[in-house]
């Protein structure tokens, strides 16, 4: 398949430099992308920036209705797209289904926002005279995404953007076009105006960085590390866009002494080793009690002989691939650092290379213990089935050891003590927070993002999202039919 950008609704063909596109179970061709330059961007901003002043002026509620043919679409197609889900990036097909879900209930909750997009009225100081805040879309809005929730992540940005009145420009990741590709021929189904979304594929130094200063796109969100996103942010502060930042992630499951261990190691094995490690909110250390370590490690242990790992099309597999080679090696290079660190490889540690592996881009579920908190595999976002267990003799160092990373993303406790929980979730300096559950398994209509290196204040997802997509504006009405200032006639 010879993917095309999508522009002003047409497949626009270009004499473009193409990259190929890699199945990462099997290393099978999937077809070819294109890499766009700075002209193509410029196009895709023109066309966006023409269509969005009808699009604005059209009531809300119509725009919506878009919105929920777009989720209908994605329901009837969910099998189809997760499928090439699976091949594209890997991850089993049972998570490629629920994260085509994820994409059906952003668009039906959005759709619903459309009937909403609530502002406020107040009471104005002056008689006669009416005041009131609205909501009112930004412009041009340039979204970046990464290739580990090709479609959720995109229908997070994309959906509250035009709901509230944007048109769009999106850049997805060159790893995961076909998910991109596949969301674009669903707005052109579903009779998208022309120009509202625009899909254009390409490098993020090149395409990433002319729709950052491109002088007509006002809004940038961004999702990536957070190497990328502070180079977006640099580059964007620069050029006084608003930018949305949503990064990574390094974090961790609590479980306390008087857990459910069982339950809890049930959380790890989902939220440390699904997707293969390569969610932002992936569980990468454990923090343990030291009443309940060795019991832990043990029940942990058994249950991780029990993972199958392989092509994310057999629905038996729990463990697929990783993105690519790279991804391979920053995995093995950080695992070769825990080593020298003197952390102790509990199991797990090496590259798959033997058959049926030798094809794709397998890493062995991986468990370091006797990790200390301050060891680089215990700081930085590795992204891969990778875990280590740092052991701790009480609440307060546990909270002191999650919060000692520089990200701030999702965090966990298992306890069954009521004043332990409460007090944990107002604790953790972590924009999510679970209790009893992994670290993974964030919900559309509640906000998504995190702390400190994790984000720049803004949300995904929720209502919280509409922030980034518009501005709020205040109305004065004076129907006194005089001249009424305000602050100096009583
Ligand atoms: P990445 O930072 O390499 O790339 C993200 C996107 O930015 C891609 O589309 C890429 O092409 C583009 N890009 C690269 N250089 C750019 C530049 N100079 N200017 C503009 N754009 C540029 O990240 P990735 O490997 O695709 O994704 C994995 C990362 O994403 C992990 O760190 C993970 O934690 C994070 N992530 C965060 C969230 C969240 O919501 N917090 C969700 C998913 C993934």
């Amino acid at each position: 398949m010879e993917l095309k950008n999508y522009i002003a609704g047409e497949w626009v063909e270009g004499e473009l430099q193409t990259m190929p596109i890699i199945n990462p179970a099997t290393g099978e061709h999937l077809g070819t992308v294109p890499l766009s330059t700075k002209t193509e961007i410029d196009a895709a901003v023109q066309a966006a920036k023409k269509a969005q002043k009808e699009w604005a002026l059209l009531p809300a509620p119509k725009r919506a209705d878009y919105l929920y043919e777009i989720g209908f679409k994605l329901k009837e197609k969910k099998e189809y797209l997760a499928q090439i889900l699976t091949k594209e990036m890997g991850k089993v097909i049972e998570e490629a289904r629920g994260e085509v879900q994820e994409g059906i209930d952003m668009a039906l909750y959005m759709a619903g926002e459309g009937r909403r997009l609530f502002g406020e009225t107040a009471p104005s100081e002056l008689a006669n005279k009416f005041a009131m805040s609205v909501r009112a879309p930004i412009g041009v809005v340039g979204l970046i995404t990464p290739w580990n929730f090709p479609i959720a992540i995109a229908t997070w940005k994309s959906f509250p953007a035009i709901v509230a009145g944007n048109t769009f420009v999106w850049k997805p990741s060159n790893e995961t076009p076909m998910m991109a590709y596949e969301l674009a021929k669903i707005f052109e189904e579903v009779g998208l105006p022309k120009g509202v979304a625009n899909v254009v594929f390409g490098t993020g130094p090149t395409i990433g960085t002319a729709m950052i200063e491109h002088p007509d796109v006002r809004v940038i969100s961004f999702t990536g590390s957070t190497a990328t996103g502070s180079k977006v942010a640099e580059l964007g502060g620069k050029h006084l866009k608003k930018i949305s930042l949503e990064m990574g992630g390094k974090n961790a499951v609590i479980v306390m002494d008087d857990a459910d261990v069982d339950l809890a190691v049930q959380g790890i094995v989902w939220s440390a080793f699904g997707t293969a490690g390569q969610r932002c909110t992936a569980c990468s250390r454990i923090i343990v009690h030291r009443d309940v370590k060795e019991e832990l490690e043990e029940k942990l242990l058994k249950e991780m002989r029990a993972i199958t790992i392989g092509n994310g099309l057999d629905p038996d597999v729990k463990v697929g691939p990783v993105i690519n080679r790279q991804a391979l090696e920053k995995i093995n290079h950080y695992v070769q650092l825990g080593k020298q660190e003197g952390a102790t490889l509990l199991t797990g540690g090496h590259i798959l290379t033997k058959a049926p592996y030798d094809k794709g881009f397998y890493f062995e579920p991986t468990v370091f213990t006797n990790v200390s908190p301050n060891m680089i595999i215990a700081q930085e976002e590795i992204f891969g089935p990778v875990v280590s267990i740092i052991e701790i003799d009480s609440l307060e160092q546990a909270i002191e050891v999650n919060n000692g990373v520089r990200f701030g993303l999702s965090s966990s406790i298992f306890s069954r003590n009521v004043n332990t929980i409460f007090k944990a979730q107002q604790l953790l300096d972590t924009g999510i927070v679970y209790v009893n559950a992994g670290t993974t398994g964030a919900e559309i209509h509640l906000p998504f993002g995190g702390t400190k290196g994790t984000g720049n204040g803004h949300r995904d997802s929720g209502q919280a999202a509409l922030d980034v997509y518009t501005e709020w504006k205040s109305v004065y009405v004076d129907y006194s039919g005089t001249l009424q200032r305000a602050q100096i006639d009583t």
